[in-house]
């Protein structure tokens, strides 16, 4: 690895995987504007309906199996095949579609929707299927504890001092396909901005953060990731010469 190929940050969100066919959260037609967040993503609307959230959830997990990943999870696969630095990417995302584009390295803040979690026992495992409050847990045996591994409104996302760490040493920071507004990941824009490192927005439009990015390139994910990912290899490899 040369020594100018700095760690390059990537903080992906619900737009990457729009045009895959996922809904968003906030955008018209977005998942959020369909139900109600307080019912089906909160640990508190769970105690409530848990029939109701893993209903919720179990469409999602089987909308995933029917998608798949599209030219932007793809462009970032390539970038971490052929950049000679590290190439993190922390995904808001619960789906596995940077993974299923060959992606690695990969921070799933939010949690990942493909495993389920004991509330009792806290054991988690990959899980395909639908989930449901008659299940017993495979680890413990109890009935009524396994939920969806995501993080919930109210509850401390996955992995901080990892996504710390990493952020404390890039030299690149990109966000693509997030809307800024839930934190901690709205905030890392402007940690690294504060520390001189550019940051560049890959969006359909000017997120709620965009007075922290030094470069922004507005449309869909499809066309400006592979865009952006081809003018950055092939700069880079110029500027290596
Ligand atoms: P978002 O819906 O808030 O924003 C999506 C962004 O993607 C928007 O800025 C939009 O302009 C952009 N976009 C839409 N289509 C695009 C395309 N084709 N190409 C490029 N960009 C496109 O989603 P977010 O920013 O990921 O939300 C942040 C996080 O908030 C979510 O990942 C989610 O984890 C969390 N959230 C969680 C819950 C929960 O259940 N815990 C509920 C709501 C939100």
């Amino acid at each position: 690895m040369s020594q100018d190929a700095e760690t390059i940050l990537i903080l992906t969100g619900a737009g990457i995987s729009a045009e895959s066919g996922l809904s968003t959260f906030r955008d018209k037609g977005g998942l959020w504007r369909r139900y109600e967040t307080a019912d089906v993503a909160t640990p508190e609307g769970f105690a409530r309906d848990p029939d109701l959230v893993h209903e919720f959830y179990n469409l999602r997990r089987r909308k995933l199996a029917t998608v798949s990943p599209n030219a932007a999870h793809k462009a970032l696969a390539r970038l971490q095949r052929d950049y000679p630095g590290r190439v993190v990417i922390v995904t808001q995302n619960v789906d596995d579609l940077h993974e299923r584009a060959g992606g690695r390295d990969i921070i799933h803040m939010h949690g990942e929707i493909l495993k389920m979690r004991c509330t009792a026992c806290g054991e988690s495992r990959r899980r395909v299927d639908d989930l449901g409050p008659a299940l017993p847990c495979p680890d413990c045996g109890q009935q009524g504890t396994l939920r969806p591994d995501v993080v919930w409104f109210g509850e401390t996302p996955c992995h901080l001092p990892r996504i710390q760490t990493a952020l404390g040493a890039c030299g690149l920071f990109l966000s693509i396909g997030t809307s800024g507004n839930v934190y901690p990941a709205a905030g890392f824009v402007a940690a690294a901005h504060a520390r001189g490192v550019p940051t560049v927005e890959l969006n359909l439009e000017p997120s709620e953060q965009n007075g922290h990015f030094g470069e922004a390139r507005y449309g869909p994910a499809t066309s400006v990731v592979p865009a952006w990912v081809d003018r950055f290899l092939e700069q880079f490899g110029k500027d290596r010469r």
